[in-house]
């Protein structure tokens, strides 16, 4: 429980007398305001669509008088969040929330919820069609025969019978191994939280990041971003990687070094890479990502499905319902118990 009661939070703050009625709506990933979605309008909560504010002056402005606030990755800092004297909760659409200050949504008594599970496997499925289309080479061979041509003894590379390491085995992390798992191919799993009984069978778990690298033909990362996993991946790791390995991207940008990986790619030494997350985004047009053929990228939007955003937007109705009532929502991360600071599968081994 965030809050003893409707009126103070667990530190004792006393929190003002918020009023029900609007939520400004942030994340493009939701159909809450979708003709025909009748979620919130039936719980009498008006959805207003609130643009992303360049900086933070601008986002106070817009955001002030709002009970909640549906978010995308835009960051809230504690600044903002204390300028907002109204806000309840913050329902970020997704699950990542290392650009929200959470210490100052717990000071302050604000929910932080996330759409915890309903967007793995869709995430998952994502990675999943970037590594296919890269090892099959997908953008060169549509390219090619919209040119005219045909085959030209260029071969595509295959899943089924390589080695996957998959590092950050949570929600996503899972979901990614039980789709491949079928494509027989042996998994490996870097995760310094999880118990090797915990693992499911098949699955060889690496206590050291290091002796698991060398092994795979493919990496995929599945990690929250912070201060343990802050370039996990950087020169000396893409070396360590066998000659033509592929390093899939669908966590966050900063967990890997990108001018480490744009070396590793150039050089020949790594075979590809599939990005859904950069270091700045949107992407700049002169990034030194893009024009790289073996590269494949996407525009953060791992999970913008169709299911997973319908999935998304009714757990998101439960949680503003919720906290419109002063009830601790599902899916809350604003707990000293469950954020990056004190959560023991945050801190490295
Ligand atoms: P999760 O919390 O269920 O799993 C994360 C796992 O990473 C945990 O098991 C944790 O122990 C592990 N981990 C933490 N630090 C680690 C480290 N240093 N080394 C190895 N493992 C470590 O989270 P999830 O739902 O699987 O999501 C993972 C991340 O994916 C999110 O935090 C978010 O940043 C990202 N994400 C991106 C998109 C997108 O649109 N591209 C969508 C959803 C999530």
């Amino acid at each position: 429980m965030l809050a003893d009661n409707a009126g103070s939070n667990r530190r004792g703050v006393q929190m003002p007398d918020r009023s029900v009625g609007q939520v400004a709506l942030i994340s493009e990933a939701t159909v809450l305001d979708a003709p025909g979605f009748t979620g919130l309008a039936d719980l009498g909560i008006e959805v207003v669509r609130v643009p992303r504010a360049a900086d933070e002056a601008a986002q106070i402005e817009s955001l002030t008088g709002y009970f909640g606030i549906v978010a995308g990755a835009e960051p809230y800092s504690r600044e903002v969040l204390e300028a907002l004297p109204g806000l309840r909760i913050i329902a970020r659409s997704g699950v990542g929330f290392d650009a929200i200050d959470i210490d100052a949504a717990n000071d302050l008594g604000i929910y932080v919820t996330v759409t915890a599970g309903v967007n793995a496997i869709g995430v998952a499925e994502h990675a999943l069609s970037m590594l296919l289309a890269l090892l099959h080479r997908s953008r060169a061979y549509h390219d090619r025969v919209s040119l005219g041509r045909w085959r030209d003894g260029e071969f595509f590379d295959e899943l089924h019978g390589s080695t996957v390491g998959i590092i950050g085995y949570g929600r996503i992390g899972r979901s990614f191994a039980r789709i491949i798992a079928p494509l027989d191919v042996a998994i490996l799993v870097y995760d310094p939280a999880i118990l090797p009984d915990l693992t499911e069978v098949g699955v060889t778990l690496f206590d050291d990041i290091g002796d698991m690298l060398p092994k795979c033909d493919v990496v995929s990362l599945h990690v929250p971003l912070n201060e343990s996993t802050r370039h996990l991946l950087g020169a000396r790791q893409f070396g360590l990687l066998p000659k033509g390995a592929i390093v899939v991207n669908t966590s966050r940008g900063p967990v890997l070094d990108e001018s480490a990986l744009v070396d590793a790619l150039m050089s020949g030494h790594l075979g590809g890479a599939a990005l859904d997350v950069m270091d700045i985004e949107p992407a700049v047009v002169n990034s030194p990502l893009i024009g790289i053929d073996n590269c494949i990228l996407s525009p953060h939007i791992s999970s913008f499905g169709k299911r997973t955003i319908s999935m998304m937007s009714h757990l998101i109705v439960e949680q503003l319902d919720a906290a419109s009532r002063g009830e601790p929502p599902e899916g809350l991360v604003s707990l000293p118990a469950l954020t990056g600071r004190v959560d023991p599968r945050a801190a490295p081994r």
